[in-house]
């Protein structure tokens, strides 16, 4: 493992462990939703802000690179065996790419019993291909996240997430994060299968800046 690959994840403080993300300017799903209005990524906050500095720019080139490496799993694999802390987290900003990438994060999961992964994901389809011919490995948690404001949660997935507005439906557990600093706290819902749907609050979010529950909910909030 060089120390280019060791600076690939990101260290996000609120939450419990770390975490690699892409840049949301890649979305498949997340570009076409970012036009609709009223869905959870027309305001996403990984376009906004730091996230256009040119060393947050280059910093997600490099992590671009690393993903399609030839030789992405062992090497991804040889960031996350160190780590102490079990939660590892997909993507705080950005999403799969393809099914290909699909394969390589199962393979990194399975190589890495040690971790309990969230991967939360608004493509649908590319998991779909992925599982048609693999199981989901038992310590992975595949998150399907809702499409607008207010959904009901993505039939036909184990594990889902929705976004409720101010007075919206909450569907299964709602994240506490908004009356603990913005933190997770002793909270893993997001990466324990037995939680079938997580609701993040839509308008908590411009009060409390928190960028962990701001990745959880990446794609979606914004006053
Ligand atoms: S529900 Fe909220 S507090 Fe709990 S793990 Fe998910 S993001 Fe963290």
């Amino acid at each position: 493992m060089t120390n280019q690959d060791k600076r690939m994840l990101s260290n996000v403080s609120k939450m419990p462990g770390h975490s690699i993300s892409r840049s949301a300017r890649l979305c498949h799903v997340g570009q076409k939703l970012r036009k609709i209005k009223g869905s959870t990524c027309e305001k996403c906050y990984a376009l906004k802000g730091m996230y256009n500095m040119p060393n947050v720019k280059q910093a997600m080139e490099r992590r671009e690179v690393f993903f399609h490496s030839i030789d992405f799993v062992p090497r991804m694999v040889s960031v996350l065996k160190p780590l102490r802390k079990p939660e590892f987290r997909w993507f705080d900003s950005g999403d799969v790419d393809s099914v290909a990438m699909g394969h390589n994060i199962l393979d990194v999961c399975e190589a890495t019993p040690h971790l309990v992964h969230w991967i939360p994901s608004r493509e649908y389809k590319i998991w779909g291909d992925v599982l048609r011919t693999r199981n989901l490995p038992a310590n992975v948690t595949l998150r399907m996240s809702a499409h607008m404001i207010d959904d009901a949660p993505a039939k036909a997935w184990q594990n889902t997430s929705t976004v409720a507005s101010h007075g919206g439906n909450i569907t299964g557990h709602l994240c506490p994060a908004p009356t603990q600093e913005g933190k997770c706290g002793d909270c893993r819902a997001c990466w324990d299968r037995k939680v079938s749907n997580v609701t993040y609050y839509q308008h908590w979010f411009p009060l409390i800046p928190c960028r962990h529950c701001r990745q959880g909910i990446s794609f979606f909030i914004y006053p």
